[in-house]
């Protein structure tokens, strides 16, 4: 393996966490590498069509915040390489830290690593999901495919705040009929949200049905398009099929941790523990920002703010190493 120049600190994923980390880090005059698993940087927020709750702006379209973010960042002197996905991580005799990237094609050295890793869609893993999804009839992302849907029955999947929100974009954006069901008899959404949803409802053609669960996507038998949905009343157990072109699936995230396994103390749901102050995670020198964090708030603003606070420890870090004390009760080994 070609020898890497070693950067004082890298930061694997340019979501807004790595990307506010980077800022703060090469504006510390800070030799920092950005590493960005996909071709662009920016994470979830590129698939958000316009952000309202990022102090500053009162509306920024997603990709426009991204833009600016990465050529603030890049301006302070920090290196952004894409495609580049971090899959391992060991310490050497140094105490440096290699970090290997797309299935070990290439290694980058550092002092430090902030980890932002962020989340994916979390999936239902009913039959006929991934077929129909293949296929460009199931989404995660109302605001990435809503507009697929215009003049369509949607059937949306979950109650949380993502759930209703997005249950209210297709249904007064895109689509002739909207059907919400989730599992429970109340939606987990706040109730401002859910106001939206039965105030919807009264304007727009919108079925909200709890509580309901989602068992099967039936595909047609060209498999090009949806026949129809299954779904069962939780309660009864009585299923009715709903004739629905597309399902919209909102039931939450899952962090982008599963190769940290075995190198960091990671919770069952795959969040890392950390310091929430200094983001120090049980490994000296890793530490961990963002969605990714057990606890984050995932927000825009959170995962910034999870970066800066793990950039600003950089200094203390290189001035006295050995310092590291890991905050937290994990017991787990994260002595390498
Ligand atoms: C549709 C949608 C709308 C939203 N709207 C808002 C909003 O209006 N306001 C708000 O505050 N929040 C909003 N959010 C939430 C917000 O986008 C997230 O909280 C925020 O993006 C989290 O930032 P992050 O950097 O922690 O993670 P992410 O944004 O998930 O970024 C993580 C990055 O790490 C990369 N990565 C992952 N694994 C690796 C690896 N192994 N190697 C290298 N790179 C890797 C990923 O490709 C990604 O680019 C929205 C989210 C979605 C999905």
């Amino acid at each position: 393996m070609a020898s890497q120049p070693l950067y004082d600190v890298i930061i694997g994923g340019a979501g807004p966490a790595g990307l506010a980390a980077g800022l703060y880090a090469a504006r510390d005059r800070y030799k920092t590498l950005l590493l960005e698993r996909n071709g662009l940087p920016g994470g979830q927020i590129l698939l958000t069509e316009h952000v309202e709750n990022y102090p500053g702006y009162v509306k920024i379209g997603g990709f426009e915040l991204v833009e600016q973010m990465k050529q603030q960042v890049l301006r302070f002197g920090a290196e952004l390489a894409v495609n580049k996905s971090v899959d391992a991580i060991t310490r050497q005799a140094d105490g440096t830290l290699v970090l290997s990237v797309n299935r070990g094609k290439a290694a980058y050295q550092a002092r430090a690593v902030i980890l932002a890793l962020g989340s994916d869609y979390r999936q239902l893993g009913v039959p006929g999901e991934s077929q129909m999804r293949q296929a460009g009839k199931v989404s995660y992302c109302a605001t990435c495919d809503g507009a697929f849907f215009r003049d369509k029955h949607v059937l949306t999947v979950g109650g949380g705040n993502t759930a209703v929100e997005d249950a209210v974009y297709l249904a007064t954006r895109f689509a002739k009929k909207t059907t919400v069901i989730h599992r429970r008899e109340e939606f987990r959404a706040q109730k401002v949200i859910v106001e939206e949803l039965y105030a919807a409802a009264k304007s727009h053609d919108v079925d909200i049905k709890l509580p309901y669960v989602l068992d099967a996507i039936i595909p047609t038998p060209d498999k090009a398009a949806i026949d129809h949905a299954l779904i069962r009343h939780v309660n009864t157990g009585a299923t009715e099929t709903l004739a629905v072109d597309g399902v919209f699936i909102f039931v939450g995230m899952n962090p982008n941790t599963g190769w940290l396994k075995g190198l960091l103390p990671v919770d069952a749901n795959g969040y890392v523990p950390a310091d929430p102050r200094t983001m120090k995670t049980a490994v000296p020198g890793v530490f961990i920002a963002g969605d990714c964090r057990q606890g984050a708030d995932m927000q825009l603003v959170a995962a910034c703010a999870d970066g800066v606070a793990a950039a600003l420890q950089l200094k203390a870090h290189f001035r006295d190493g050995g310092a590291w004390s890991a905050d937290l009760e994990s017991d787990e080994p994260g002595n390498w």
